[in-house]
């Protein structure tokens, strides 16, 4: 993703209301921020968050959490949860391999990927966020019947995921290559990215994986 630099993105996000600060300061304690008990649901690699809001204003009995590491992108998140003002979601300015840092073990019960940077060199393989590395933190973090739902336009990136996946002890329990003419193509919330590279005439790639 080409990034612009937007001055003050590091103090915007430092005092939004939006945004959890020093969030391993939440371990284990992450339903007190939503004051209620409600599952937890996290996005990794979030972008402008247009998924993660539109699951949020669905469903206000889940609670959603979005993960962005640049406050470039994600104050685009925040102008628009301003408007929003959703009380089921935060966001966390936070690189994902921290992840097990930030969150209890078990104390999330779904996990998205959406259009994760495909980081196409073999010897950058550990930086796909479906590498068997950041199955081993999801695998901390997650509950026991957690998923990890998995979506991309990338077919090399998706045939590499439904291998690394496996590999890492987890099982591929639903998959396709073309979601939009899928038995889930209905309930389907698109993302940003899912909705340019699909008008483009890409198939989307989807799967969902447990332990
Ligand atoms: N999910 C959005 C969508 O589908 O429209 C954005 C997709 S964009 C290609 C990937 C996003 O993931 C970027 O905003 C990038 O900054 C973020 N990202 C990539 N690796 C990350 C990591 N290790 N931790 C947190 N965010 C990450």
């Amino acid at each position: 993703m080409r990034l612009r630099h937007i001055p003050g993105s590091e103090d915007a996000i430092a005092v939004s209301p939006h945004v959890i600060g020093q969030p391993e300061k939440y371990q284990g304690n992450f339903h007190q921020k939503f004051g209620n008990d409600n599952p937890i649901q996290i996005e990794v690699g979030m972008g402008k968050g247009r998924f993660i809001m539109e699951l949020a204003r669905r469903n206000p009995q889940i609670n959603y959490l979005g993960v962005e590491r640049y406050p470039t992108v994600l104050l685009k998140a925040i102008k628009k949860q301003e408007e929003l003002r959703l009380s089921n979601l935060y966001f966390l300015c936070v690189d994902a391999k921290s992840l097990s840092e930030i969150f209890a073990p078990q104390e999330v019960a779904r996990i998205y990927l959406n259009f994760s940077d495909p980081w196409p060199k073999d010897r950058h393989a550990k930086r796909r966020l479906t590498s068997p590395e950041f199955m081993k933190i999801y695998d901390r973090i997650l509950t026991e019947n957690g998923t990890v739902e998995f979506k991309t336009d990338n077919q090399e990136l998706f045939s590499y995921s439904l291998e690394s996946i496996p590999e890492a002890g987890w099982k591929i329990d639903w998959s396709t290559r073309d979601l939009h003419h899928s038995s889930q193509a209905d309930d389907n919330v698109m993302t940003e990215y899912e909705m340019k590279f699909s008008s483009m005439g890409n198939p989307i790639c989807k799967l969902i994986a447990s332990r």
